[in-house]
């Protein structure tokens, strides 16, 4: 157990003139200057009323200032709750009425339509413009004194954040101090940070893989972040060579590969590449492998739980495999019926751990619904342990079709069309049948030189027949969502009439 996780980072800090961040133009952040500013603003949030377990909704653009804002909360013991920049306002208004923050931190442009859902709840609502100006930092330039780091407990709140919503409306993830600390404390253990890291950050913050695996990491082993506002082919093609190690969505690693300036050469400083929060090809895996020498390491995790699996830093990087149980973190698979499932049968993915979330935040019975009573957590993905430990994902359990009372896994059927030359990538999703209950259909971008009936000829030499989608549609972009997920409801109601 731990005092708080800012008290951690605080004795892990390096010396203080040490960059923190680094901006592409060469402005830097010291450790000791975010450290200085971060007790100044929680002294801001203090003076606007928060008090420790105050929740203060954050819906900024990616800047320096964020990221103490961030500290800042984490000093004073108040919730860090990121919205996603990309979420609509009747959006907004649900997550705002949801989680009662009491300071509400916003885009300038933003403050027009967030300060009557401030006022619905008791919120200060204060601004924060990409480039740091605003409310917020005006209050900061007033303010002289600190706030003292708030004494807290373990099992106190450090941050919420909402789920994705890949799946349904995206549920508040409550975060303790304990469960953050575990889990940066074991990534760096995984993944050997150490303080001479540079680390290019193009991910954004207000999701676990940005601000979490991403910035803990350094600042749990006093290395540095390359900052950027957002991701940016051409800028992180040319910082890549200043960076030691590089995280990314799936999408990030496929559009760096469209470019022939990702070389060897270019990317020979970096010690590890980082993939999650969707699923990484295992054509993207070797693509890159053969272009760069470098061998992507894909972890898995969630909202809920941080980091669970991870490929070897040492050892086989498996494409296709999430790796195996990072230390602490305990992984099963079960059936049906809950009962834990022999090696190599697909089932329901539980985890177990530290890292594990205390609940959904005022969603007592979905809390109750999705631990079992030994406190597993269910994570709603699907997968099967391979002998030597590591995960495979076959897809989510809302992803599952079952045709004519068989399970198809969409991922296996995904597999089988990706591997067809001309193929780019592929979505298989169930959609209503009169016969079969529910039919695959399948979704493909491709390169060219390929059509339907070729596609469906080949699922039906590789695979049973009730997996064979019973159609095949070609599209210029599967639809997916900031984090770079395929958003397969979306897909499911496009195509539910189908054959009804
Ligand atoms: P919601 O829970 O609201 O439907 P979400 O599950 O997409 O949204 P996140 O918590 O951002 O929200 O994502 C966690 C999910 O991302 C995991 O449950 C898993 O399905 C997927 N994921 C993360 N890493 C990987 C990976 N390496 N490979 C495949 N899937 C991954
Ligand atoms: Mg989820």
């Amino acid at each position: 157990a731990i005092a708080s996780l800012y008290a951690l980072l605080v004795e892990r800090a390096p010396s203080p003139d040490k960059p923190l961040l680094i901006r592409p133009d060469g402005r830097a952040l010291s450790y000791g200057e975010a450290h200085a500013l971060a007790g100044r603003l929680a002294r801001v949030l203090a003076d606007a009323g928060a008090v420790v377990g105050d929740r203060i909704a954050v819906r900024a653009d990616k800047s320096p200032e964020a990221l103490v804002l961030y500290l800042a909360c984490l000093r004073g013991g108040f919730v860090f709750l990121p919205l996603n920049t990309a979420y609509t306002d009747d959006e907004l208004a649900y997550l705002i009425g949801d989680a009662d923050p009491r300071v509400i931190v916003c885009r300038p442009e933003d403050l027009a339509g967030l300060t009557p859902l401030g006022e619905r709840a008791g919120a200060v609502v204060l601004t924060l413009a990409a480039d740091g100006t605003g409310s917020l930092m005006e209050r900061l330039a007033q303010q002289g004194e600190v706030l003292a780091p708030a004494e807290l407990s373990p099992d106190a709140l450090a941050a919420m954040l909402y789920t994705s919503g890949t799946t349904g409306k995206p549920k508040g993830a409550m975060l303790t101090q304990d469960n953050l600390a575990a889990n940066g404390l074991a990534l760096i253990e995984a993944w050997r940070f150490c303080d001479d890291d540079v680390l290019l950050h193009a991910l954004p913050i207000f999701h676990a893989h940005g601000l979490f695996v991403a910035c803990h990491t350094v600042m749990l082993a006093g290395g540095s972040v390359l900052w950027l506002p957002g991701f940016d082919k051409d800028t992180v093609l040319d910082l890549l060579p200043r960076a030691t190690v590089f995280m990314g969505v799936p999408t990030f690693y496929t559009r760096l590969l469209g470019d022939d300036r990702l070389t060897a050469e270019r990317v020979a400083g970096i010690r590890l590449f980082v993939s999650g929060s969707a699923p990484l090809l295992a054509e993207t895996h070797r693509a890159f492998f053969e272009r760069t020498g470098k061998a992507i390491l894909e972890r898995y995790g969630m909202t809920e739980t941080g980091m669970n699996t991870s490929n070897p830093y040492d050892g086989e990087r498996r494409p296709g495999a999430v790796g195996p149980a990072l230390p602490g973190v305990s992984v099963r698979i079960v059936g049906e019926d809950g009962a834990a499932l022999p090696e190599g049968a697909v089932g329901d993915v539980q985890v177990k751990g530290r890292n594990v979330m205390k609940g959904y935040w005022k969603l007592p019975e979905k809390t109750r619904e999705e631990f079992t009573q030994e406190g597993w957590f269910k994570t709603g993905d699907v997968g099967r342990l391979d002998p030597d430990g590591y995960l495979v994902l076959v897809g989510r359990a809302k992803d599952l079709i079952i045709s004519g009372g068989y399970n198809v896994y969409p991922k296996e059927v995904e597999d089988v069309i990706d591997a067809l030359p001309g193929v780019i990538e592929s979505a298989v999703i169930g959609v209503p049948h009169p016969d079969f209950g529910e039919v695959g259909v399948v979704l493909v971008t491709s390169r060219g030189g390929i059509d339907e009936a070729a596609i469906l000829a080949h699922c039906k030499a590789h695979l049973a027949n009730y997996k064979v989608p019973k159609k095949a549609f070609f599209t210029v972009d599967l639809p997916r969502n900031t984090m770079g997920k395929v958003q397969k409801a979306l897909l499911r109601e496009r195509y539910k009439g189908l054959f009804m």
